[in-house]
This record gives structure tokens, sequence and C-alpha cells, in this order.
């Protein structure tokens, strides 16, 4: 009797990428990568990859906590996942962060945008009404928001965007995210001295792919550096902070993640690197998922090769959301980095058991926390937010002394598309979209259900109304 070439772990619920229709999947492993396999009765066998690190992909499996609830859920259970978004009552994690798209219309017309913003798009801005109307309901679901990232389109290019922010700034969100290209930060000297009024609690999602002209082009229609540059060089000089969002493309930029971090930590203002693996949504062409397609864990991989800062213990899955969120915080104290994360006693991490971070360790790291504890208070603000932005974390203990600015992070943020969707997963995310009409919807479906061109696909799919049957099989 033979063996199957392959382990089976799980069978789960996918998408057809053809018809989006539900169709059974099985998880398998395979000469230590993971797969979705699955068949749909019309369009037939798929085997996509979603992991090439076998042991990591487990290790996420295993890192679980109970999901936290909304304050409110929007919609009912009705015609079964991803199409009864939401927050139905069968999702599973509320918003650690909302995104609030405020226009579509953008300065910008990027090859990779999966919004489908551009110049085309010139005047499609939401009215003050509607967006007040999106705050609220961001509101009404989480109390305090952790995060709220203000997005589009190109939000600065809003004509109400200062009253926006203002708008955003007088409810309970603890920290507020603008979202950008960098454009008019760079073009506009007094644009960075504006927005450095909005801290603490403010911060700047900075458009950040490549410190390479043509992997810029190629990902934005045109070579940015100098613009980005310039833009970071206004933020440094009022120390707001940024995050540099990267997003990878493979064989165009995935070399350049140890570049980058390094040129990251140089930059005073900047607080951490988001990298986001390209998946296929909006405007995205000629994407092919079997050669484009870079998993979590290669990403994860390619950090621990090109950075000599993590090791394999620092670069670990988010427990709210660890399919698709992997995170790495490091110390920046007197020129040094030291690894943060890889110190938190994983227990902690899993069972909130205890609260502290574990640091003795290292000999280094709890000289440096003396060190800190000993040093001037920094204002309690500072503090806080450094714990709110380990939301994802059970609480640790903050140190006196030690403020926003000496953290640096490293984010894998990975989204799914209709290839390598799985329903278990998605009802994890806590990455969401506030839509127009109040919804608020997880990043994934929202891009391949939920945007104004895609309702009338959804209406097929949801069919008459009643619960959806789940198609096809999963196997060769
Ligand atoms: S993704 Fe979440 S909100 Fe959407 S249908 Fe599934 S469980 Fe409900
Ligand atoms: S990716 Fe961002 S900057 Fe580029 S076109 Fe889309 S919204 Fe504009
Ligand atoms: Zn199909």
């Amino acid at each position: 009797m033979a063996d199957r070439p392959y382990i089976f772990h799980d069978l789960t619920i996918a998408l057809c990428s053809t018809c989006m229709k539900r169709i059974e999947a099985k998880v398998i492993e395979q000469d230590g990568r993971v797969y979705l396999t699955k068949r749909c009765p019309t369009h037939g066998y798929q085997k996509v990859l979603i992991s090439t690190d076998a042991d990591y992909w487990r290790l996420s499996r295993q890192t679980l906590k109970p999901g936290q609830m909304p304050l409110k859920f929007n919609t009912p259970i009705q015609y079964g996942c991803p199409y009864d978004c939401g927050l139905c009552p069968d999702h599973e994690q509320h918003s650690c962060l909302t995104l609030l798209e405020i226009t579509d219309a953008c300065n910008l017309n990027c090859p990779v945008c999966y919004s489908e913003s551009g110049t085309h798009r010139a005047g499609q801005h939401r009215s003050m009404e509607q967006i007040k109307f999106m705050l609220d309901r961001i509101v009404e679901n989480e109390g305090e928001p952790d995060v709220v990232q203000i997005s589009g389109g190109e939000p600065t290019i809003h004509p109400q965007f200062w009253d926006i922010l203002d708008e955003a700034k007088a409810r309970p969100i603890k920290h507020l995210m603008l979202n950008t290209n960098g454009l008019k930060i760079a073009a506009e000297p007094d644009f960075a001295k504006r927005l450095a009024a909005y801290q603490p609690g403010f911060e700047v999602y900075l458009q950040f792919d490549s410190l390479n002209p043509a992997a810029l082009k190629d990902l934005r229609g045109e070579d940015l550096l100098a613009t980005r540059l310039k833009a970071l060089e206004q933020l440094n000089k009022y120390n707001i902070s940024t995050t540099l969002v990267v997003v990878l493309k493979k064989g165009l930029n995935d070399n350049e993640i140890g570049q980058i971090i390094d040129f990251a930590l140089q930059q005073p203002c900047v607080r951490g690197v988001t990298f986001q693996p390209v998946q296929q949504a909006g405007r995205l062409e000629h994407f092919d998922p079997a050669t484009d397609r870079l998993t979590l864990g290669e990403v994860r991989q390619q950090i621990l090769t090109q950075s000599p800062i993590f090791g394999p213990n620092d670069i670990i899955p988010v427990p709210c959301h660890p399919d698709c969120l992997a995170m790495a915080y490091a110390l920046k104290i007197d020129g040094k980095t030291i690894p943060l994360s890889g110190l938190i006693d994983p227990k902690v991490l899993l069972h909130g058991e205890g609260n502290t971070i574990v640091y003795e360790r290292s000999a280094e790291m709890r000289g440096e926390l003396f060190k800190l504890f000993s040093t001037a208070v920094s204002p309690e603000s500072s503090e806080k937010n450094l714990a709110q932005l380990l939301c994802c974390l059970p609480q640790i203990c903050v140190p006196g002394g030690m403020s926003y600015n000496n953290i640096f992070r490293v984010l894998i943020m990975k989204f799914m598309d209709a290839y390598d969707l799985d329903v278990r997963s998605v009802k994890k995310t806590c990455v969401h979209i506030a839509h127009p009409d109040g919804r608020i919807i997880p990043f994934d479906p929202y891009n391949l259900f939920y945007r104004d061109d895609k309702a009338q696909m959804l209406q097929q799919l949801r069919g008459d109304g009643r619960s959806l049957p789940v198609l096809g099989g999963a196997g060769l």
C-alpha cells in the first residue's frame, strides 16, 4: 500500500478563484511546504502555495488565544462566510485596525493599487457627513478603537483633509494613522509641521517600497525615490512617528528587505517597517499566484537571512491573527538595536500568564532596562502609546523612562486573495475597513466582494438568500 505523498492537516472552506463560489479545501504539507488544494465542480482542481516554511506555519497554528469581541455586530449570519460581512456574529476578532477610506482619488496611478484609485477618479471624495457617519460606526463597534487608519485613495488630497483629522481626533481613538504616498509631505514644507500638531497618538504610514528606482517604477509607475526621501526629511524634522510600508513583489524588491530595515533604523522618526506581500486584488494584472506570491513564511525567512538583528525567536506570530500577521519588536537605545519579542516568554504570549517581559536571559537588555529605569521618566502619554502598540500582546510592563521613540517594530502583514482565502482564517482577521453604509468589513473580503464594482457578483453568489452550500471536493 502506497503512502500519500503529503500530510493531510485540515479540511476547510476556500473560494474558487474563477467563480468565487465557496468550495471545500484541504490543507496539506508536502516537502516542507503547505498548500491549499481545492476542486470547483465547474473550474476544476487548484493547488495553492500558502507557506514555504511548514515549521513556522505549524507554530502559527498553535498560537491561539480567545478572540476579542467588538461591542456590537452589524450584519446577520445568512449566506455563509465570507458573504455576510460584517462584522457578523461569527467573526472571531474585533478590529485591531480599521481603515477609513476618505477618497477614491489619488495623485498616483500605481500598478499595484488594491483599491483601483488614481487620477482617473479625481474629485471622487467622500463627503464630510459620510466620513463622520463612518467614524461614528467605528467608535460604536469598538468603544475606544485601538488604531484607525485614514486611507484612500490618497487622503491628503481630500479638500477637507484637516477637518477630517480634527473629527477623528475628537473621537476616543487611541492611535490615529495616516496612510499616505508622501507626495504632499514632500512638496509642501508646512504640511509636516501641521501634521506634527496631531501628536501624540498619531503616526504616518508612509509608502516606501524600495531604494531602487527601477523597482519603484514597476510598483508605482514612477521613480519616487527623491520624493520619498524628501518626505522623510520633513517627518524627521518634526519627529513625527512614521512606519515605512513596503509592498513586496517576488523577484523585484524582496532582496532589499535587510537594506530597508537598516535604512529605517537610521531614520529617527521611523518606528518600524511593515512588509506587505502583494496579493491578487484591484488593478494588479499579470499576477501569477504560482510564481509571484510571497508567503508570510517566505518574507519571514528573508528577514532572517538579510537582517542580522532578528533571530528566529524574534519574529513571532501575532496571536490575534497568526496566519497573516507576524511581528518583531526591538528597542532602539543609544544607537543600538535590541530585539525584544524573542524575550517575551511564549507562555505569556499565548496564555497571558504573568505580566512581564522575561529579560533576564539577556544581560545587555537587563543593563539597558535598568539604565532606562533610572533616567528621566517620559510623559505618561508616550508610555501609554507603547502599551497600546503592543495591543495584540497580553499586557506587559512598560518600563518607566522608555517612550515610543525607543520602539522599532517589524510587521509582516499578509492579505488573502481569491487563491488562498481560507474561511477558517478569514474569520480571525483584525484589519477591517469601514464601509460607507456603516458595515465594518474585514480587509480581505472587502477587496474581493464589497467594493461597489463587485456588488452584482456578490448578489449572484448570495443567490436566493438561503444559506449556501459548500461545493466540490478538495483532493486530487
Ligand atoms: S469574514 Fe467575518 S464578518 Fe465576514 S462573513 Fe465571515 S465571519 Fe462574518
Ligand atoms: S496604491 Fe496608494 S498611492 Fe498608489 S494609486 Fe493606489 S491609493 Fe494611490
Ligand atoms: Zn469555480
